[in-house]
């Protein structure tokens, strides 16, 4: 049986797990209990398995048992990577749904609870083909990719050369609650999702009575300026076709209405999808933020941190799961995008080692508009189940046929 024919029939398995996932999500780096169902997911298929050192990974290798293209085992035996995040959102669940989380404040807003049981159906599809693959595949479930950098901390650990040399090709796969119709695939060659930093201010003035400014300094009315002066440099300083976004989604400052405060502070998140961009908002926006304190005679304190590069897919890769899906479920199921998301991933850091690509899979719920559901992150995103075992038949399938393509020398 086809691999797609195969997943169908793990559907209601597939589903099943997820939902024991989605009810119990955990967030960060430490995710116990999500370990442990994967663990158990795995149990008894033939993975080679390593858990992470700093962090609740797991990392699960299945060596083929195919010879080579020639028929003989050959030089360098391919190896092809997939990968799902495991993680949660601190978000408060709403959506209703029978098998809502828990936990109290954490959900699976992103939706890798549908990542995580898809790759866990892929690694029974695989096993079950072992004989057929002249390479090895690895797993890689990671946790913490929502802020946490997990995806670093499992390269750091490893997770290339877990097979014993370097992955040849990476593959990974990210749901949405909105954005596309139901059950379509996403790819997009080049950058596909900006860059994420964040940017920290602490404006330092000098605390007195509300009634009397002209005797302190205040914090607040800079502060106020600065977050204002920060669009206004966004429109007069960047290149409209090279588009960045700058959100402030932190302002606290003061405890009572008549008493100015001592500091306030922001935060911010800012995304961009070229180099040039993302080096000049490093220098722009202290340049910008200093020069407003010193106009109003107070301090200010700027921390521009570098999260997660921005998710270039390999072009020929790209290509390669394009020819995958329009295969296996039709060139209608394939949206091609012309543009990026300004969506982060930590998945970018794989993709920067070795070539690889990223497939968006929308799991809009059937029957709602998919041009207003709530997208993911939100308490209301709401994933439909029907994509589970095309997500896993598609995993399982990129990593036979590039194995095959790469044992044939190409
Ligand atoms: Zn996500």
């Amino acid at each position: 049986m086809s691999i797609a024919a195969d997943a169908k029939e793990m559907q209601g398995e597939i589903a099943r797990f997820r939902h024991e996932l989605h009810q119990e999500p955990e967030i960060g780096l430490d995710l116990p209990r999500t370990q442990e169902k994967v663990l158990k997911a795995l149990d008894g298929l033939p993975y080679e398995i390593s858990l992470g050192e700093s962090t609740t990974s797991v990392t699960a290798v299945l060596r083929g048992g195919a010879p080579g293209a020639l028929g003989a085992e050959p030089v360098r035996k391919p190896t092809v990577l997939l990968r799902a995040d495991m993680d949660g959102l601190p978000v408060q669940e709403r959506t209703g749904v029978e098998f809502s989380s828990k936990i109290d404040g954490a959900m699976h807003a992103c939706g890798h609870d549908l990542h995580t049981s898809m790759l866990a159906g892929a690694a029974t599809l695989l096993a079950e083909r072992r004989d057929q693959l002249a390479g090895d595949v690895v797993l890689m479930f990671q946790p913490g990719e929502e802020g946490f950098d997990g995806a670093g901390h499992m390269i750091r650990e490893g997770v290339l050369d877990a097979a014993g040399r370097r992955v040849d090709a990476a593959y990974g796969m990210h749901v949405f609650s909105s954005l596309e119709p139901y059950g379509q695939f996403c790819t997009k060659p080049g950058v596909m999702m900006s860059a994420s930093d964040g940017l920290f201010v602490t404006v330092l003035g000098a605390g007195g009575h509300g009634s009397a400014p002209h005797s302190a300094k205040d914090p607040v009315t800079a502060a106020a300026e600065m977050v204002t002066a920060l669009q206004v440099m966004i429109t007069r300083q960047f290149n409209m076709f090279d588009p960045v976004v700058l959100t402030v989604g932190v302002l606290q400052a003061g405890t009572k209405r008549n008493v100015i405060p001592e500091s306030a502070r922001f935060e911010a998140t800012i995304r961009t999808f070229s180099e040039a961009s993302r080096d000049r908002m490093m220098t722009a926006i202290p340049q910008l933020l200093k020069g407003i304190a010193s106009a109003h005679g107070v301090e200010v304190d700027v921390d521009y941190r570098g999260e997660y590069p921005m998710t270039v897919t390999d072009e020929d890769e790209t290509h390669t799961a394009e020819n995958v899906i329009s295969d296996m479920f039709g060139d209608s199921r394939l949206s091609r995008w012309a543009t990026p998301i300004s969506g982060s991933e930590d998945f970018s850091r794989v993709l920067a080692e070795v070539p690889g690509t990223f497939v968006g899979l929308s799991a809009v719920p059937r029957g709602v508009d998919h041009t207003t559901s709530p997208f993911n992150h939100s308490p209301f995103a709401t994933f439909d189940d029907g994509v589970l075992s095309d997500g896993a038949a598609l995993y399982a399938e990129l990593a036979v046929s590039r194995i095959a393509t790469l044992a044939a020398g190409n």
